[in-house]
């Protein structure tokens, strides 16, 4: 994908428009505590510039395990490939009991809880599906004081959805379409054309891994 700029987005506490760059503070002045459980506001975005980016506020005592459901459902969970985080040279591999197994060298399990391998400042990656990969870059932004809520993670706001115009006739995309290449975009009548293999439409999504492999969605798409 060519670079791109952060695209505006929403806070998914207020609904209030916010940007890449002002939803930490945001969320910190609005929606803080003056005391309260302390979650970690972790930046999610690409390693290479896009549009995609979001903020999760995940309690300290969440597992990596957890986070890796969240970004599952909420971007990248397809046909349930392997993922991994790498944290300080580290890497924690999910559905890996025993950490040490032959194929996977040196990793770890992801049942370990955030505030044991992460603090405030931290870069660290995380990628999905070893083949099609898609990789995501995570920043534990701040702290931030918090309502007292069960939800170990919540996503508390992202990008807007992007509108990509069809590439045969200019109306708003709703499919990719991979046959030959990866950018061709169609619109619901252009993608209702005979000739076109439906195996290689997928829907367009908000994510970065719109267009990859079976990828259909997740908990905030709304989809044709
Ligand atoms: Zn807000
Ligand atoms: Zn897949
Ligand atoms: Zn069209």
């Amino acid at each position: 994908m060519a670079k791109q700029a952060a695209a505006p987005g929403t806070c998914y506490i207020c609904k209030e428009p916010i940007t890449k760059r002002t939803a930490i503070t945001h969320l910190k002045k609005i929606h803080a505590e003056e005391s309260g459980d302390i979650r970690y506001a972790i930046m999610v975005d690409t390693p290479r510039s896009s549009p995609y980016w979001m903020v999760l506020l995940v309690k300290p005592d969440a597992t990596l395990d957890d986070l890796d459901e969240s970004l599952r459902e909420i971007w990248v969970e397809c046909c349930g490939h392997l993922s991994a985080f790498r944290i300080n040279g580290t890497e924690y591999i999910s559905n890996s009991e025993s950490g040490n197994d032959d194929f996977f060298g040196d990793t770890k399990s992801m049942k370990v809880k955030i505030q044991n391998v992460l603090i405030p400042g931290m870069t660290f990656s995380y990628e999905y599906d070893f083949g099609t990969t898609t990789e995501l870059r995570l920043k534990v932004a701040d702290s931030i004081a918090w309502h007292k809520k069960k939800e170990k993670i919540i996503m508390a706001g992202m990008n807007d959805a992007m509108e990509f115009p069809c590439t045969k006739c200019g109306k708003p995309a709703i499919y990719h379409y991979n046959e030959d290449d990866d950018f061709t975009v169609l619109c619901e009548d252009c993608s209702s054309d005979e000739g076109l293999d439906e195996c290689y439409l997928l829907p367009i999504c908000n994510s970065p891994r719109t267009g990859l492999c079976g990828y259909e969605g997740g908990r905030y798409d709304d989809l044709p």
